[in-house]
This record gives structure tokens, C-alpha cells and sequence, in this order.
């Protein structure tokens, strides 16, 4: 079984010589310095412990696409991250440049893992066994064809979903969305599992978190049938060089125009500043976000660009 994306774009797939291509190029031009990581904003996280009431919603930014949801009274991460370097082997491939901004340890109790897709920088072999040493039952919600990869690992609870399925947990339902991407940890093992975004819906309160994706023509769809969202999470970073990463990450402006589209009040950008994974510099992804956000007319009260820690409340109000 491999998936596709079924869209004219994303039948696009990621190929081995163009991926060399790439590589010979960086060689050629050495990327530009890039600011010193330690100068990137920071802050203390402020999520309820052990949870927020049901009334409330609160979003811890970890880094790169791990974020701590309080929603519904339930306590949720998406794609645990904790390690130095996304790689296959410990200490080699892409390095951490700004630690986990929650201790692991400091962690309330989690009820529920949402996982996007298999790249290293998202579903992390040891992240994956310490969660499932401290948090034997959290319910990990995934798209198909992962579930054997986790309970080869010793994970309990484990649901697969499908584009457009909905599981509810305690009250909160989530909602499997169509992503434009990839999957595989091995060259051999290409589109073998199924990649995804999530909608996070608690009476009252609906958030988008998008996993990685290229911009596509269904994000009004998503907003149809899972919306309407006060806040979407989207990936902002690893876009460059178009020709190669176009298909399968969007461009700060492709990100914004993909909030528009679903028609999302509160834009909180991720995917960047964590892992140096492409060409772009390391700061640029949220500046150009931001100005495409402000030429589009949005409040810039509305662009949430979290500090690493950072974390917002949503109250019980009628706006964010
Ligand atoms: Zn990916
Ligand atoms: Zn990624």
C-alpha cells in the first residue's frame, strides 16, 4: 500500500536525484550565517496544572510542531519532540538549535498524542518510549498505517484514521484533515503510512493544527466540515529551494493564504527556528509570515507568533 496526494501539485514526489540536486547546489553556495539561536524569543510556560478547566483553552509552543493543548479538559500534544536531533541515530542528522521549551519532566499528565506523519522531526523513537514510560495511558491518535510502529514500541492506545474520520475523546472530538506531503523514515519505505492534519473541537472551541504540508485547494473544505476555527497551527518553515520543497511545504505566504482559506481568526505559525532543515535563513520564516499577514489587511493582534514556551489562553468569550 502507498498513498498519494490527490491533488495535481502534490503527485509531485520528493526524488532522489533532485534531492542531490539540492545537496550539490548547498555545497556549491554555502548558506549565510544565521543569528545565533539563543537570540530567538523565549518565555515561561503558563498551561494549568495538572489541566485547565474545560472551559478554557490554552497553547504551549514547545518548538518545531510540538505543542501542549489544553482543550476540554484533556491535555494534548502534537508530534513529540524532546530529542537533540531528528535523525535515525542518536547524536547525527539535524540538530536541536533551541532546547524542548517545556521540560519533559515538567509535563502534566497527557491524555491524548497527535501525530501528523513518520518524519524524524515529528515522531521521535525516543520521545515516543519515555512518553509511553511516564503516560502508559494516553490515547495516541494517528494516521494509517502507523499504529505498528507504536505498538512495536510498547504504545497502549493506539486509533488510526483516515482523511475526514473523527474520533472523540472525553467530550473533545479530532478530526482527521487531508495534508499535501510525504511520509517514510527509510528511502525503501516511501508512502507507506498515511500523513495528516487534526482539527481539535470542545464545545465551543475549534483549533487547526496542520502536521507539514504543502498548500493545497482543500484548507476552505477542512474549515467546511470541521470549522469554524478560532486558531490554526501552520507550518511556516523548510520552503526553500522552491523547485524542490514547493509539493510539500508551504511558503510563509502559501501559509497565510491557507489561513484566509480556512478562515481562521488567529494564525500561531510553527515549523521553524527549531531544526535547521532547508535553505531559508533560520528567522526569516516568521518576518515574511508576518508582512504577508499585514499586506493581506489581518489584525496583527491576530498573528501569534509564540515565543519558544510561550503559551496563549482562550478564554470562554466570544473571541480569542
Ligand atoms: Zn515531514
Ligand atoms: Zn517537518
Amino acid at each position: 500500500m502507498r498513498y498519494t496526494n490527490p491533488w495535481p501539485d502534490g503527485a509531485l514526489t520528493v526524488r532522489f536525484k533532485d534531492f542531490l540536486r539540492w545537496r550539490i547546489d548547498r555545497w556549491r553556495s554555502p548558506r549565510a550565517p544565521d543569528p545565533d539561536p539563543a537570540s530567538l524569543p523565549r518565555a515561561t510556560p503558563q498551561y494549568f496544572v495538572p489541566r485547565a478547566g474545560a472551559d478554557l483553552v490554552t497553547i504551549t509552543w514547545v518548538g518545531h510542531s510540538t505543542f501542549l493543548i489544553q482543550i476540554g479538559g484533556l491535555n494534548v500534544l502534537t508530534d513529540p519532540m524532546w530529542s537533540a536531533h531528528a535523525s535515525p541515530i542518536p547524536g547525527v542528522g539535524p540538530k536541536r538549535l533551541v532546547d524542548a521549551a517545556v521540560r519533559f519532566q515538567d509535563l502534566p499528565q497527557i491524555d491524548v498524542v497527535l501525530q501528523s506523519h513518520d518524519h524524524y522531526d515529528h515522531l521521535d523513537d525516543r520521545t515516543v518510549c519515555r512518553l509511553e514510560a511516564t503516560n502508559p495511558g494516553a490515547r495516541w491518535i494517528v494516521p494509517r498505517g502507523l499504529q505498528p510502529f507504536l505498538k512495536h514500541r510498547g504504545v497502549l492506545e493506539v486509533s488510526e484514521l483516515e482523511w475526514w474520520q473523527e474520533i472523540t475523546i472525553d467530550g473533545v472530538t479530532l478530526g482527521c484533515t487531508p495534508a499535501q506531503h510525504f511520509s517514510g523514515r527509510t528511502p525503501w519505505g516511501r508512502n507507506r503510512t498515511l500523513w495528516c492534519g487534526w482539527s481539535l473541537a470542545a464545545p465551543g472551541r475549534r483549533l487547526f493544527f496542520a502536521g507539514d504540508t504543502g498548500f493545497h485547494p482543500d484548507f476552505a473544505k477542512i474549515a467546511e466540515r470541521f470549522g469554524p476555527f478560532d486558531v490554526a497551527l501552520l507550518p511556516i518553515g523548510a520552503y526553500d529551494p522552491r523547485w524542490f520543497m514547493r509539493p510539500v511545504h508551504m511558503d510563509p505566504e502559501e501559509a497565510v493564504q491557507a489561513a484566509r482559506d480556512l478562515g481562521s481568526p488567529c494564525f500561531v505559525p510553527m515549523h521553524w527556528g527549531t531544526f535547521l532543515l532547508t535553505d531559508e535563513p533560520l528567522a526569516e520564516p516568521p518576518e515574511r509570515a508576518r508582512a504577508a499577514w499585514r499586506a493581506a489587511g489581518l489584525p496583527d493582534d491576530r498573528f501569534w507568533q509564540l515565543a519558544f514556551g510561550e503559551t496563549r489562553t482562550l478564554g470562554n468569550g466570544a473571541h480569542p
